[in-house]
């Protein structure tokens, strides 16, 4: 058997959702940084781009026609709509990457994450991040200064509506300091990919060690 192969496992998809403003994007930002073995899931998106986002990077930006095609052709993991557009988790590569090792990370919705866990319960975590307070949060949400009032308070409203779906997620972390919070969501990154059902490679692993 080569060296290491027990450490072989199955890819997990790692979602972080919360309502905007609650540290999610700073959260996933920092994972990908310190984490070699996950990357971010690219959506596609028929939203506008927005200034500094890098096509393919940030998502695929489509046209609402292209966007349709791929519905057609059952392209998507799950789609939906968020704030008047489409946003949908492309299959194919995410599915050659899980069964490579590679784990990845989902920015999605409440909506999404409910669609990938009854599609592949066995290979999705799911992580939900609360803002300390409404208030706290209106108060990151001005402190970024890009919005009007009037999209401050649909991103509130909105906030109250992701955050009504809590409780249908794995684990919960509250972000009262973004340092712990990280450190938290990393900590369960961790021990999920310990679980024994993960570790495809310790069947033959441990057979070897038993003879
Ligand atoms: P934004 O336009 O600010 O980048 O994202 C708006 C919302 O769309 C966020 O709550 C984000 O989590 C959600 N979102 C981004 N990509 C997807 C996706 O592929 N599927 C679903 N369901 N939601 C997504």
């Amino acid at each position: 058997m080569p060296e290491n192969d027990h450490l072989h496992r199955r890819g997990l998809m790692f979602i972080l959702s919360s309502p905007s403003g609650a540290g999610k994007t700073t959260i996933s930002h920092r994972l990908l940084t310190a984490d070699d073995e996950i990357e971010l899931s690219v959506s596609a998106t028929t939203r506008p781009k927005r200034e500094g986002e890098v096509d393919g990077v940030d998502y695929h930006f489509v046209s609402e026609s292209q966007f349709d095609r791929m519905v057609d052709e059952d392209d998507f993991y799950e789609w939906a709509h968020v704030f008047g557009h489409r946003y949908g988790t492309p299959k194919g590569y995410i599915r050659k990457g899980l069964k490579e090792g590679r784990d990845f990370l989902f920015d999605i919705d409440w909506q999404g994450t409910q669609q990938l866990k009854q599609k592949d319960d066995q290979d999705v975590v799911t992580v939900f991040i609360l803002p300390p307070s409404l208030p706290e949060l209106r108060r990151r949400l001005e402190s970024r200064a890009t919005d009007s009032a009037d999209v401050i308070d649909g991103r509130m409203n909105r906030a109250r509506d992701e955050i009504s779906h809590w409780a249908e997620y794995d684990y919960v972390v509250v972000n009262d300091d973004v340092d712990e919070c990280f450190v938290k969501v990393r900590e369960i990154l961790h021990a999920e990919r310990m679980r024994r059902t993960r570790q495809t490679g310790l069947i033959p692993f441990v057979r070897q060690l038993m003879e």
